[in-house]
């Protein structure tokens, strides 16, 4: 079987236990304005540029059929490309290239075997991630079924954001799920990822049915969901619902913006601000006192 997805990761220690590969599924059904892997959310045969890396030699304008100008994403040009590859297979810089492809389930399997002596010595395995895994179930349910038999220890980071019943199979043979929580407000978190909270706070009343330990996550931006409010809202469903609560903070970080700029997308927003480290020792506090208890993985 064939599925989308982006470059898949080696040696992370941020997305679970031990050393992990990380495994990145293309496609979201969320948008959030913040988002780390914007190829993801787009068509996927979009071509990146990457202007820094570019040493103008022109090879690409020499070959490409529609006439595109060496700068990709100066004006009216993205939309002569026809993602024919061509410039791709010929740029000397990788300075032209999809961020998204297609591998098989194998590939992936042999990717994440290639890595084992790293995780099995380090407590570590492999983390599902994305965008949403779990939009392309019938690839995760071969991947996690074949990884399940072999003992590997495998994490999700989901947005919560699925039908339970289509992958309650799936998420039963986890040894641990990354949730995301980005707002308690139902319209303030559809204004920022163009989809409300209800489904993701009831899924992960299911899934702590499931026996997998859970940890909320919550990409924490100031002017958007970092107030103490929001927080304490946060630490109180965590607390009522999952029996052993656990939260951990993710400050927002900006190291997407090249990539943006690659796409040839509009900045994210200036108002996006990484919290303080006081203000976050202040958020864990909140946690704290809300009964759950604040990790991180970092
Ligand atoms: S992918 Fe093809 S059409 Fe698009 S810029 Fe490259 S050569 Fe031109
Ligand atoms: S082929 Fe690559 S390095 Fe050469 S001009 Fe085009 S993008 Fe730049």
């Amino acid at each position: 079987m064939n599925g989308y997805f982006m470059e898949p990761q080696n040696f992370s220690v941020n997305d679970g236990d031990g050393i992990r590969t990380v495994i990145f599924f293309a496609g979201c059904p969320l948008n959030c304005k913040w988002c780390a892997n914007p190829e993801s959310t787009l068509d996927f045969k979009r071509v990146s540029f990457n202007k820094k890396t570019c040493i103008g030699c022109g090879k690409c304008t020499e070959i490409c059929p529609v006439g595109v100008n060496i700068d990709l994403n100066s004006p009216g040009q993205r939309e002569k490309c026809i993602s024919c590859r061509s410039c791709m297979d010929i740029c000397p810089t990788n300075s032209r290239k999809k961020l998204v492809r297609i591998y098989s389930d194998s590939e992936i399997l042999e990717i994440i075997k290639s890595q084992e002596i790293f995780y099995r010595y380090s407590n570590g395995g492999v983390t599902f991630s994305g965008g949403e895994a779990t939009l392309q179930r019938d690839m995760l349910r071969i991947l996690v079924n074949s990884l399940y038999d072999k003992a590997v220890d495998m994490a999700l980071e989901t947005s919560g954001y699925f039908d339970f019943d289509e992958v309650k199979d799936i998420l039963t043979k986890l040894d641990l799920i990354f949730v995301d929580i980005k707002h308690m407000d139902e319209k303030k978190h559809e204004l920022y990822t163009g989809k409300g909270n209800k489904k993701i706070l009831e899924n992960i009343k299911k899934m702590n049915e499931l026996d997998v330990p859970i940890v909320v996550r919550i990409p924490v931006i100031d002017s958007v969901n970092s107030d103490e409010d929001n927080i304490k809202k946060t630490a109180v469903f965590v607390k009522e619902n999952i029996k052993n609560p656990k939260i951990e903070l993710l400050p927002y970080h900006n190291f997407a913006e090249e990539k943006y700029e690659c796409l040839g997308l509009a900045k994210m927003s200036d108002n996006f601000k990484r919290p303080s480290n006081e203000f976050l020792s202040h958020l864990k506090m909140i946690i704290k006192n809300e009964g759950a208890e604040s990790v991180s993985y970092i």
